[in-house]
């Protein structure tokens, strides 16, 4: 036995290191602790400084409290922080950060130079620092708040400095954590400097400015506002609207009590409201403000504190999705089929009389109860849909043997039961006759588009685009009980592939067979047998070609919704053209139709189909 042991405890230094490998991994993450604190120290204004993407140079400076000479000096010692005092604290706080840690981590790897000075003091206090070591202490003059500027980051370890990614790459990193901070905190001026050139400059004022500054004014008028309100959590912000889905540098945020979080599940809460209404392939912009009870989350589960536990996600995400969803069917394309029991001035109600743009369904206290019961009536009202939308398809399946796509076109009694049906569950007022609508009131215009009356305006259905996504939703209907069905070739069509596109194909032969197009693949050639009743060979042969393109593009994203894009491929195709003229009857139908689909704003691929001509707007022609 050897005398003495062989552990040791590590010195600071070392210690301090290899923290620092988990705090700071790159300039960014300099930026958020720094930017953090000075939002901490109460600071209105926080100016952040870079050279050469933070290599060189990141500097932040800030008009918050200060600190005193004392301070200053302990605020680089490991675990110092002056925010937390005992255990118990950690549940209580709402400051950025309490690990203490995040000065002590930037000086075992940077050169730091601090200058403070606290309210009411004449001087302040430069410290200066490099690897852990406390250098020169000494009074300065200095503004009020609080500078640090930190040199050289990793000049002490090769290896992490080799480890950092080309300048572009770092730059991207640090202006995302910027915006974090500053979306985070939209009552603070930020302003972000690059060697020399300003990048963000963005004053304080309301989330809508904010986001402004960020994405640019001309993107703002695609943002529709999310809200929801219950005892568990209330949720504010904005989402992107199907037009400005994007494959890729989509701006996504989500802010849980003023702080950034990353959530794969609650982003997919956000984009399964989508569904149906863009692409497969792409997501939507959001920024969305979450606030809960702090003593319901676990902030401090990861180092770099991005990730959040919640003690009760599951209802969250089910709250988050409903606003979603909700704020898609009424957002920027009212007005929407109301889904509010308590208030129905929306709903187009042509059979009642109106007067003075007041129906007789309205109702002075719907305004009161509706706020009261906001929450209620966003799952609810959906619910209800839903619960429309099942028995709708109960109808339909029993009454539906085999689907022959020519019936749809001529708009079968079965889909107008299923439609009646919803509508009944979603206006008890239809049972009773209270909303009888009038096909005199659509007119058709240059072939393309049919115009109606609405109660807060004119209506304009693009005609294609909204059979379009009748389309989609019956296809979808369908899919869910069987097959579209096919029809025979006389004579099957051969086409000839690559390898490893006929191999695509040959992976999606059960879901194009879903959507009545049968193919087999010999070597080289996709066969095809059957297609969808009213589709041209040569439109099935475009859109195998597409859908093959698609899949190597978009990779598993496309796949996963592969029933999905086929069937929004058939919809486009069988769409009635623009040209074809159209009855009364038949606007009135496709407009009922339209309306009682979840996703009406939308076609599957994310176009809008009707847009509403604001009776404001009307009022000012004039
Ligand atoms: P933490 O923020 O977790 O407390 P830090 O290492 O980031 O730990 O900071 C240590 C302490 O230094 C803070 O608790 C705070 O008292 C002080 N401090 C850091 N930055 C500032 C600043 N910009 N203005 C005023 N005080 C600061
Ligand atoms: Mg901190």
């Amino acid at each position: 036995m050897q005398e003495g042991g062989v552990i040791r405890l590590l010195p600071d230094s070392v210690a301090n290191q290899i923290a620092a490998g988990e705090v700071i991994q790159r300039p960014a993450s300099v930026i958020k602790e720094l930017m953090e604190n000075s939002i901490d120290a109460g600071a209105k204004e926080v100016k952040v400084v870079v050279q050469d993407a933070g290599r060189t140079l990141i500097m932040v400076t800030d008009d918050g409290c200060g600190m005193t000479e004392t301070d200053a000096r302990m605020s680089f010692e490991r675990h110092a922080t002056s925010k937390i005092r005992e255990a118990s604290d950690l549940y209580h706080l709402s400051t950025m950060g309490f690990r203490g840690e995040a000065l002590a981590s930037i000086t075992a790897v940077a050169q730091v130079e601090m200058q403070t000075r606290v309210e009411g003091a004449e001087l302040g206090t430069r410290v200066e620092t490099a690897g852990c070591e406390i250098g020169a202490v000494e009074p300065c003059a200095t503004p009020k708040g609080t500078r640090i500027s930190v040199r050289n980051l990793f000049f002490n370890i090769p290896a992490r400095r080799r480890f950092l990614k080309s300048d572009a790459t770092e730059m991207r990193q640090v202006s995302q954590e910027f915006l974090r901070v500053a979306l985070a905190h939209i009552d603070i001026d930020v302003s972000l400097v690059s060697d020399g050139q300003t990048i963000y400059k963005l004053s304080s004022g309301g989330i809508k400015q904010r986001i402004a500054g960020v994405v640019g004014t001309g993107m703002t008028q695609h943002l529709i506002p999310i809200e929801a309100e219950t005892d568990l959590v209330k949720i504010k912000g904005f989402i992107g609207t199907p037009e400005t889905a994007k494959k890729r540098g989509v701006e996504q945020f989500f802010f849980v009590n003023d702080r950034y979080m990353k959530s794969a599940s609650f982003h997919k809460a956000i984009v399964d409201a989508y569904k149906g209404i863009i692409a497969v392939d792409v997501t939507p912009c959001y920024f969305v403000y979450i606030d809960v009870d702090p003593q319901t989350i676990d902030v401090n589960v990861s180092p770099q504190k991005t990730e959040i536990k919640f003690d009760d996600e599951q209802s969250i995400w089910k709250i988050l999705n409903s606003a979603a969803r909700k704020s898609l069917s009424d957002g920027g394309i009212m007005p929407s089929i109301d889904f509010e029991s308590s208030e129905r001035i929306e709903i187009p109600t042509f059979g009642v009389g109106s007067r003075d743009g007041e129906t007789e369904t309205y109702n002075p206290f719907a305004r009161e109860r509706e706020q009261a019961q906001r929450f209620a009536s966003t799952v609810n009202g959906w619910e209800r849909l839903y619960t429309g939308l099942e028995k709708a398809e109960r109808t339909y399946s029993s009454s539906v043997g085999s689907y022959n796509p020519n019936v749809v076109e001529r708009y079968d009694p079965f889909a107008m039961e299923a439609s009646t049906a919803i509508q009944r569950e979603m206006f008890p007022e239809a049972e009773r006759g209270v909303i009888e609508i009038d096909s005199s009131r659509f007119w058709q215009h240059i072939g393309k588009y049919i115009i109606t009356t609405v109660p807060n305006g004119l209506m304009i259905i693009d005609q294609h685009r909204a059979h379009n996504r009748i389309l989609f939703d019956t296809y979808k209907q369908i899919m869910q009980h069987g097959n579209i069905s096919g029809q025979m070739l006389l004579y099957p069509e051969r086409v000839s592939m690559s390898q490893n596109d006929a191999c695509i194909v040959s992976e999606l032969q059960g879901e194009l067979a879903q959507a009545g197009i049968d193919v087999t693949v010999e070597g080289n050639e996709v066969v095809i047998s059957s297609t969808p009743t009213q589709i041209e060979i040569s439109a099935v042969r475009d859109i195998l070609e597409e859908l093959v393109y698609d899949c190597q593009q978009g990779g598993a994203d496309v796949r996963s919704g592969i029933g999905d894009y086929i069937i929004g491929r058939l919809a486009e195709k069988v769409a009635m053209p623009y040209g074809r003229e159209l009855t009364a009857e038949e606007m009135k139908d496709m407009y009922e139709k339209l309306m009682t689909s979840a996703e009406r704003g939308y076609t599957p691929q994310g176009k809008p189909t009707y847009r509403v001509v604001s009776n404001n707007d009307i009022e000012r022609l004039f």
